[in-house]
């Protein structure tokens, strides 16, 4: 998996949301406080948490993209693989961050989240660097219930995508659609493709949106001349995770597991994957991607020699404390 880099392996941002409108029809109150000009917030009285950066409710899409994902943009360009990892609660606004529901109607809207603003800024940066040859392409897939399904063409993979590695090229996703992008319009064309095929799902499988990961990964190649072994090809993952509350489990699984709580197996084994990268003390020793479908198609670009940002969400409500809180845990766990 590449070479070390010498950076900051993981980053993470906290982001807290506004109350929504529900929230205030219920009298809620905000249960958090932030120390103006420190990335720090406080819950309740007294625990205080420090991430790299901590965004109030009052902040903008942009500001939140400018500071902490436009950096990742440069790397990428440099040939750095990178991740953005939208981690909380079902309702915390992991989508809106991420732009998961983004149309092209909403071009010139300010408060359209990461994707489609990696879109436009890769396409301006592509377009100054006039010495270099480029090759885009996009796939957008989900994983629900360990299974992966092809969001750019949700019909054919009924049974699930299997993941296979690859000596050259890394981890591979056997039969993905891979689409073969060379404008703006285009990729947004694939990112509104998957983002209406997760809607459909999700209704039909009672909201499974809440319970599966999309990820939508953009593949960057640069060549300087003609010579094809002088590319450098570079990944981005961008992730809406599965919600981190605990998950009732249904029916389905069975009446004697009914009352059960199961906790997301992606989830966990992303939390021990990215506090083993951060352990300087288990630097050399083992990562445990292979526990899970998200970790092992994360494998190469967690860690080594990529950037990783995530974005843990909250609401700021006192009825969703418990939830923050872990939320707040497992994000302080990531750094
Ligand atoms: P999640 O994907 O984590 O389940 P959503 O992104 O769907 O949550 O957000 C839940 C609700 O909160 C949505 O109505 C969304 O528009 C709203 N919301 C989330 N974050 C913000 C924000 N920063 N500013 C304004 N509204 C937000
Ligand atoms: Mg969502």
């Amino acid at each position: 998996i590449g070479k070390s880099c010498p950076g900051i392996p993981v980053r993470v941002a906290l982001r807290c949301r506004p109350l929504v409108p529900k929230e205030n029809n219920e009298g809620c109150q905000c249960c958090l406080t932030f120390v103006p000009g420190q990335p720090q917030v406080i819950v309740g009285t007294e625990k205080a948490f420090t991430y790299d950066y901590v965004f109030d409710p009052t902040a903008e899409q942009e500001e939140v993209f400018n500071s902490t994902v436009s950096p990742l943009l440069c790397g990428l360009f440099k040939g750095y693989h990178a991740t953005v990892l939208a981690y909380g609660q079902t309702g915390s606004g992991k989508t809106f961050s991420m732009g998961g529901t983004y149309t092209s109607a909403q071009e010139n809207d300010p408060s359209v989240g990461v994707i489609p603003r990696v879109i436009r800024r890769i396409f301006e940066e592509k377009d100054k660097r006039t010495a270099c040859e480029f090759c885009l392409a996009v796939s957008y897939l989900e994983i629900y219930n360990e299974d992966i399904l092809d969001l750019l063409c949700p019909s054919k993979d009924k049974a699930g995508l299997c993941i296979r590695e690859d000596p050259k090229e890394g981890i591979k996703i056997v039969g993905l659609t891979e689409r073969q992008v060379s404008t703006a319009q285009e990729m947004v064309g694939c990112l509104e493709v998957g983002n209406s095929a997760r809607t459909v799902a999700s209704t039909a499988m009672n909201a499974a949106s809440s319970r599966s990961h999309a990820i939508f990964t953009i593949t960057l190649e640069q060549r300087r001349g003609t010579d094809k072994a002088d590319s450098v090809v570079s990944k981005l993952h961008l992730v809406d995770l599965a919600g981190s509350e605990r998950q009732k489990k249904t029916k389905a699984e069975g009446d004697r597991l009914k009352e059960g709580i199961s906790i997301n197996r992606g989830l966990l084994s992303l939390g021990n994957v990215i506090s083993a990268l951060g352990d300087e003390s288990k630097k050399s020793s083992f990562v445990p991607y292979r526990d899970s479908k998200l970790t092992r198609l994360l494998q190469d670009s967690l860690g080594g020699n990529s950037h990783t940002l995530m974005i843990a969400c909250i609401s700021p409500a006192d009825s969703n404390m418990e939830e923050t809180i872990n939320t707040l845990r497992y994000a302080d766990r990531a750094r």
